[in-house]
């Protein structure tokens, strides 16, 4: 059985355990690989979530430490890369010197809504369907930009339970295309069950055009602490093989493998 989490968090960014705890944390629970993705953002914001670009080198040398001297686990040095629309290029430039793993694409931002996943007040007076409709417009321009190997969370949006007034269905489709034609892996991501969504992203309802458009997924969980690891991957599995995928991505050097899907 081959396990692997590829979206944690440390206090390299917003996490609250270290890269050591993970490690030990995922060994125990039976991991065959961890990935450590803590957050950069390319813009300098006063958000404290994340890493600047001047905290790359430290946090890339911490981090590859790692992954050398480490041999009870395959550790993975990652990052979940803020996707800025129009800032590509700066991007492409402020990781090209750092041998990663992956690179997990992500969106939190949107027409200059900062942190859209930090509290539903933000909402408040917001044209919410118009915000839906945003949020998959800059994930499939992330996905296209040819930056990352993994995009996170894709419809992160959904984390305070509301719901667009149209059908989605049709946005699901566009962006399951879109993924498929980029050959971007999607995550299902479990930490949507620590907020107030209560769920998976994505949701669970179009996962199967997902799988019937033959795309590629990989399990992981967001976690912003070390006890958090591996959180609800057995039912994240089952799910996943419900709607007919049978395995999941692995990275090394950006290369990808595939690995069958525990059962
Ligand atoms: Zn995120
Ligand atoms: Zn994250």
């Amino acid at each position: 059985m081959y396990k692997t989490d590829y979206h944690t968090h440390t206090f390299h960014s917003d996490g609250r355990s270290n890269a050591e705890e993970y490690i030990e944390t995922a060994i125990k629970r039976g991991f065959s690989e961890i990935g450590i993705s803590d957050h950069i953002l390319i813009c300098k914001t006063d958000e404290t979530w994340c890493m600047a670009p001047s905290d790359l080198d430290n946090y890339y040398e911490n981090i590859s430490l790692l992954r050398e001297s480490t041999k009870q686990i395959s550790v993975k040095v990652g990052l979940e890369v803020d996707y800025i629309e129009g800032k590509e290029r700066d991007i492409v430039k402020m990781l090209e010197k750092y041998d990663l793993d992956y690179r997990i694409g992500s969106v939190h931002f949107i027409k200059g809504m900062i942190s859209i996943d930090s509290s539903p007040e933000i909402y408040v007076g917001k044209d919410f369907d118009f915000l839906f409709r945003s949020y998959f417009d800059a994930v499939t321009k992330a996905v296209k930009s040819g930056l990352f190997d993994i995009i996170g969370h894709f419809d992160l949006i959904r984390i305070f339970c509301q719901q667009p007034s149209f059908d989605p269905s049709p946005l699901y489709r566009d962006f399951s295309k879109c993924l498929k034609k980029n050959d971007v892996v999607f995550e299902l991501n479990t930490n949507g069950r620590n907020k107030p969504l209560k769920d998976f992203y994505p949701d669970r309802r179009f996962l199967g055009i997902l799988a019937d458009d033959k795309n590629k997924v990989c399990v992981n969980s967001d976690a912003h602490f070390a006890g958090l690891v591996g959180q609800h991957f057995e039912e994240a599995y089952r799910l996943l093989r419900s709607v007919g995928f049978t395995e999941m991505a692995t990275f090394t050097k950006r290369k990808r493998e595939m690995v069958p899907i525990p059962r």
